[in-house]
């Protein structure tokens, strides 16, 4: 059991706020903060502070991996660890994108090997062969795009514009409301000629504010954020593919899992994000990053699905565990106050390593005679062979996280 410092990651999208204030950092900072890794991704790993000096936790798994990961861990995927821990905080929108199947991906990525696209190549899609499934979990309020909403309900959107230029796509969605419709439309308008395009979306991003200035109604924030989009990026198909999918608010401890093939970005807010450790990200606008639509398209789930949010409750001090099919990783939550003893971190049926993340208050975890203070924005790394430590806080209240192997 150590503290675990996160790597920095600086994008353009991060805030100079966030995450320096949960870190208890000066403000604003000098560049913008999008994440901290909290894993042993080969790209940037976290740093393990322990008695012996600092370590990076890849140098450490790699030279133990049985011994950090345990072997149940180790027989069923490698000896690597198999999830990411972020803390993520965007100022700006992310791109839209989605992610494969372990199929897709151990397909895509035997593909890219055989044409000779070098891995770290910026028009790689496929950096490994693993799936990346995704749990988000708010901090802030977060906002989101994620999933086709339901055709009905995209047609009144497209009435409430009533935009003359949105007519034939109405029509078109019209005669097949489901996923086969939503594939005809998506593809049509994420392939549009910038020519075709630029008729179609100064329309749409006018109707959205007439829709807006007509007074309170529906799809405000839908409308919102169609016409951010097309601030941030003018002319890209993306914008009017964001017309097409739930617009999702989570409140702070909300969740959202991303399974393969859905369709999503974040837009804003400050989250604890948990993945399997794969970088295979297929993107279909919103960016000025490696954009492949033909390869997206084949990866895409057109199934419309109402807003996947998670909202476990479970008993105060224990840890609340947020279901998701992802085999390689399971997060919880803990809550505590300064008044409670006795809270476990255990999360029933985890064997192998855990990282704590602290996101409010500082804590204490005591385990093997030890204690090891975690202040707000930090984490802790236990191997497979650690206890699992109980916590208590002198903060009036705190929250932590406990990412595990699924
Ligand atoms: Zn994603």
């Amino acid at each position: 059991m150590d503290l675990l410092d996160g790597a920095a990651r600086s994008y353009a999208w991060g805030s100079r706020t966030a995450l320096a204030a949960l870190r208890g950092r000066p403000t604003p900072s000098p560049h913008p903060e999008a994440e901290l890794w909290f894993g042993a991704h080969p790209g940037d790993p976290a740093t393990l502070r322990s008695e012996t000096g600092d370590a990076s936790l890849l140098d450490v798994v790699d030279s133990d991996p049985v011994g950090q990961l345990g072997s149940a861990t180790v027989d069923k995927y490698g000896a690597r660890l198999p999830f990411l821990l972020k803390l993520l905080a965007a100022e700006e929108p992310l791109s839209l994108q989605a992610h494969p199947s372990s199929a897709q991906a151990a397909e895509g990525f035997a593909r890219e090997n055989a044409t000779g696209v070098a891995v770290d190549s910026s028009v790689r899609n496929y950096k490994d062969s693993s799936h990346k499934p995704e749990l988000v979990i708010a901090l802030t309020r977060f906002d989101a795009l994620a999933g086709f909403r339901d055709p009905k309900r995209t047609l009144e959107l497209f009435d409430h514009l009533a935009v003359p230029e949105l007519a034939p796509y109405s029509e078109m969605l019209a005669a097949q409301p489901d996923s086969s419709g939503l594939r005809a439309l998506f593809t049509s308008w994420i392939t549009l000629p910038q020519r075709a395009l630029d008729v179609v979306l100064p329309s749409v991003l006018e109707g959205c504010v007439v829709a807006l200035g007509s007074g309170p109604g529906d799809f405000v924030p839908e409308l919102r954020t169609v016409l951010e989009l097309g601030e941030f990026y003018p002319g890209d198909g993306g914008v009017l593919a964001a017309l097409l999918l739930n617009r999702i608010t989570l409140e702070p401890g909300q969740g959202l899992y991303l399974a393969a093939g859905n369709l999503h970005a974040y837009l804003r807010g400050t989250a604890v994000e948990i993945m399997a450790n794969s970088d295979n990200v297929l993107r279909g606008g919103l960016t000025p990053k490696h954009v492949d639509v033909p390869e997206l398209l084949r990866v895409l789930d057109f199934e419309p699905l109402d807003a996947p949010v998670l909202d476990p409750e479970g008993e105060r001090g224990t840890p609340v565990v947020y279901p998701t099919p992802a085999p390689e990783f399971t997060i919880a939550r803990v809550d505590l106050t300064s008044s409670d003893t006795g809270i476990t971190t255990a999360v029933a049926g985890s064997t192998g390593p855990r990282i704590v993340l602290v996101t409010e208050g500082d804590v204490d975890l005591v385990a093997g005679g030890r204690t090891l203070t975690v202040h707000r924005g930090g984490a802790a790394w236990l191997s497979a062979t650690d206890p699992d430590p109980v916590v208590t806080t002198a903060s009036e209240t705190a929250r932590l996280f406990v990412a595990t192997v699924g």
